[in-house]
């Protein structure tokens, strides 16, 4: 009947225009697409959508013991899909349409669910749920080159009315899936290039911080072996030196404790040893005069040295620990200032003592900022100074003039030799070392060193 072929046409150009509109957003979706899962998820509702299909979902394929299908989307009414996600099956072109599909990397349809023996199983509930057609798309891309980005899936598609295939509406789903795969594809390959470059810099990053690392450990050892050389081989004269006049104190006071003990007491025996003592006592005191005169005498490789370039040389030194010790550092250093006469090895020995020392006074400082500060200035025409401050304990008043004594500690494993040095070296500079109290905390030294060239 003509009428009725005329509803027919019609209902077929209003079929084919919505088509064409779903289409349209999923191109527009798949353009855009910016994370997998969201395309997924919008394909499938906009195919639920405008009553195309009840239900849409879409599986890839798990490469576990079962093969699984596992669902990753999904709209419309899923009442069926706990049946169907599973259904790969065991034989390679698998069970199920979604595992013909996989299986072959063909479409596979049913356009009656009721009747189609390949429905057997599933197809009751399925009919009980409103499908009477289905539709399952394989989703395949292959990639010899990456196999990150091979795509195995499933665009599975439910419809209530029957016989809703036929080869046209196949080909126009069977694009749209090859559009989706293409785009998962290529949206995993840059994800891939991201990756690749992303670890790549990672490495990049990783390897500098190594080497970063290795550079502070190595600074710091260096910190460290030039304070220990230093006090290492002064240690190891004067212990040498030292241990005779030493020994003979020990042997001089135990023969006094026997010649008092006696009855009665040897008092003429017990003097001699203890006027030997002192003579020891003596002998030592000289052995450490004689010690601290060797940096007077030690032949020295004097420049005109700017200063500032030298304090800036011991902090890069002592950067790691300063860093180690949590502590910031504020310098003022004074442009243009006049170059002094100095030793440098000898100079920075004595800027690396103050600097461990300021570094070491501020380890038990918790209630305020830890600060190092140094600064240069010009003292008067014969001299410049240089200032290194602290926000330490600082130093008690009875200890303050003594802290410059060879051996004068207050540090549980110090040598109490390090200031005592510092203050030779900078006097054989022609010049002086002293310390004060911070103001409100802490402790300053003052270096200076003349710069008038005779
Ligand atoms: P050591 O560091 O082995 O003790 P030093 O001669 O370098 O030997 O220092 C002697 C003492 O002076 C230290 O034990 C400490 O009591 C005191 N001292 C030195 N520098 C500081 C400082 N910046 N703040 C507080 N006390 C200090």
């Amino acid at each position: 009947m003509p009428g009725e072929d005329d509803e027919r046409g019609k209902e077929r150009a209003n079929r084919f225009d919505r088509r064409l509109r779903t289409f349209c957003r999923c191109n527009d979706v798949l353009f855009q697409i910016g994370s997998e899962q969201e395309a997924l998820q919008s394909i499938c509702k906009i195919l639920t959508e405008d009553d195309e299909f009840r239900f849409a979902w879409i599986g890839y394929c798990e490469d576990d013991r079962d093969r699984t299908i596992r669902p990753v989307a999904k709209a419309g009414d899923g009442y069926v899909l706990e049946r169907l996600w599973n259904s790969r099956g065991k034989t390679e072109t698998g069970e199920g349409l979604a595992g013909f599909a996989l299986g072959t990397g063909k479409p596979h349809w049913i356009n009656d669910i009721s009747t189609d023996p390949r429905a057997f199983g599933w197809g009751a509930a399925a009919v009980e749920a409103g499908y009477a057609s289905c539709i399952a798309l394989p989703l395949i891309a292959h990639n010899q080159q990456r196999g990150l980005i091979d795509l195995r899936g499933t665009l599975n598609l439910y419809s209530a009315e029957r016989e809703f295939f036929d080869d046209t509406t196949v080909e126009h789903y069977m694009d749209l899936a090859s559009c989706l795969t293409q785009a998962v594809a290529a949206l995993r390959d840059d994800l891939a290039n991201d990756l690749t470059s992303g670890v790549k810099s990672l490495r990049a990053s990783e390897e500098r911080k190594r080497a970063e690392d290795a550079l502070q450990t190595a600074r710091a050892e260096l910190t460290r072996a030039s304070r220990l050389t230093m006090m290492g081989q002064i240690a190891a004269s004067i212990a040498h030196e030292i241990n005779q006049p030493l020994a003979a104190t020990i042997a001089n006071g135990s023969a006094a404790l026997r010649w008092l003990a006696k009855q009665p007491p040897d008092l003429e025996e017990a003097q001699v040893a203890l006027n030997c003592v002192v003579a020891d006592g003596h002998r030592a005191g000289q052995i450490i005069e004689s010690v601290r005169a060797m940096f007077k005498q030690a032949p020295q490789a004097k420049i005109l040295l700017d200063v500032n370039d030298l304090v800036r040389e011991v902090l890069t030194l002592t950067r790691s620990e300063i860093q180690r010790h949590r502590v910031a550092v504020q310098t003022e250093l004074m442009d243009g200032i006049p170059k002094a006469l100095a030793d440098r090895i000898q100079l920075q020995q004595v800027m690396l003592n103050l600097i461990l020392n300021a570094l070491e006074a501020m380890d038990a400082v918790t209630d305020r900022p830890r600060v190092l500060s140094i600064k240069s200035a010009i003292r008067d025409s014969k001299g410049v100074l240089i200032m290194v401050g602290d926000t330490g304990i600082g130093i008690e008043p009875q200890n303050m003039r003594r802290i410059f004594d060879s051996f004068f500690t207050t540090k549980l494993h110090g040598m109490g030799m390090g200031l005592s040095i510092c203050r030779s070296i900078i006097e054989t500079h022609g010049g002086s070392l002293s310390a004060s109290s911070g103001d409100p905390h802490g402790t300053v030294f003052q270096v200076i060193l003349p710069t008038n060239v005779e």
